[in-house]
């Protein structure tokens, strides 16, 4: 038998209208989770078993958020389409079009979309990287123990 190549993506692959790319699948947010979310589609734009990392698109439509966690890898996220809010450890902070937000190993986060736009970024990480953690209820506690950080979980 032949060995089995995994197909490659064309070098170049065109933008379609709106934040769709050719020959990228458009896939709900972790299907395999019970992870709290609302309103969140992933595309998986560079992953290759020769580059370290992967860079994905994310895409929260307005009034909806992704999850709640925390884990060992880093993000590095851009955001390219509209507006929101980010939770990044206890600092909560409005995002638009072309800002940068880093987030550290096991820090809680979490992206929230304005109630009037979307909020789609890029967002690179590791290859091998390990499962996100939720929190529990004294994590949620220990979090909601700042104002600012009650409010935007309860936005
Ligand atoms: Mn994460």
């Amino acid at each position: 038998m032949p060995e089995q190549i995994p197909p490659r993506p064309a070098a170049l692959r065109r933008h379609r209208d709106g934040f769709t790319w050719e020959g990228v699948e458009r896939l709900a947010y972790k299907q395999d989770s019970a992870a709290p979310f609302r309103d969140v589609s992933r595309q998986i734009l560079f992953s290759r078993p020769d580059l370290a990392g992967e860079l994905r698109y994310f895409e929260i439509a307005p009034g909806g958020h992704s999850t709640l966690e925390r884990h060992g890898h880093v993000h590095g996220v851009m955001v390219l389409r509209g507006r929101g809010r980010c939770l990044v450890g206890t600092r909560v902070d409005e995002i638009g079009e072309r800002d940068l937000v880093t987030i550290p190993a096991w820090t809680w986060h979490q992206f929230r979309a304005a109630a009037d736009a979307p909020l789609g970024f890029l967002c690179l990480v590791d290859a091998a990287r390990d499962r996100p953690a939720l929190p529990k209820p004294e994590d949620i506690a220990a979090l909601r123990a700042d104002p600012q950080v009650a409010a935007f979980l309860e936005s």
